[in-house]
């Protein structure tokens, strides 16, 4: 693969992503919907960005991921559209990078090893995102963005994308 291929959220579209650089873009019909009253000129939408409907298979497998980890609640059906053709073009053996800044996307990609783009889209400027770890039972914070659970009380930590 010569081009890095990425798969988009709608705050990508809204940060202009799919309109700079050279990599092959992808997306969903449900972002296609959400972003298409936006002022993203649908006709560029359309000559840069390959819009695909992810398969039942993959579909099913994001919603019993996001049941297990508790992220379901957190979940839109487009972002589930999102993880699941991000699973779809990975099992087809291209290299693919999810690009969302919601926590909860980025967190079932992570279980489903679906590589992400480590940027979030602050003010269309591709930036490294830095997390927020932090405990709501005994109130330490954390810096390592791989755990889950903390490790004095057990109580599930609590994270946010701090961009700074
Ligand atoms: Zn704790």
């Amino acid at each position: 693969m010569s081009e890095p291929a990425y798969v988009l959220d709608s705050t990508a579209f809204y940060a202009g992503i799919p309109y700079q650089g050279n990599g092959r873009y992808y997306t969903t019909y449900l972002v296609l919907e959400e972003v298409k009253h936006h002022s993203v000129g649908s006709s560029l939408i359309h000559s840069r960005v390959q819009v695909t409907e992810p398969t039942v298979e993959s579909l099913n497998r994001v919603k019993t991921t996001a049941v297990k980890t508790g992220d379901v609640g957190a979940l839109s059906q487009t972002d589930m559209s999102l993880l699941a053709l991000a699973l779809d073009l990975k099992g087809s053996g291209g290299g693919v990078s999810l690009v969302s800044d919601d926590f909860a996307v980025r967190n079932i990609a992570d279980v489903l090893s679906i590589p992400l783009a480590p940027t979030s889209l602050k003010g269309g400027e591709w930036k490294n995102i830095t997390w927020k770890i932090y405990c709501r039972g005994c109130g330490k914070t954390y810096t390592n963005p791989k755990l889950t659970v903390c490790p004095v009380c057990g109580t599930q930590l609590i994270r946010k994308a701090s961009n700074g």
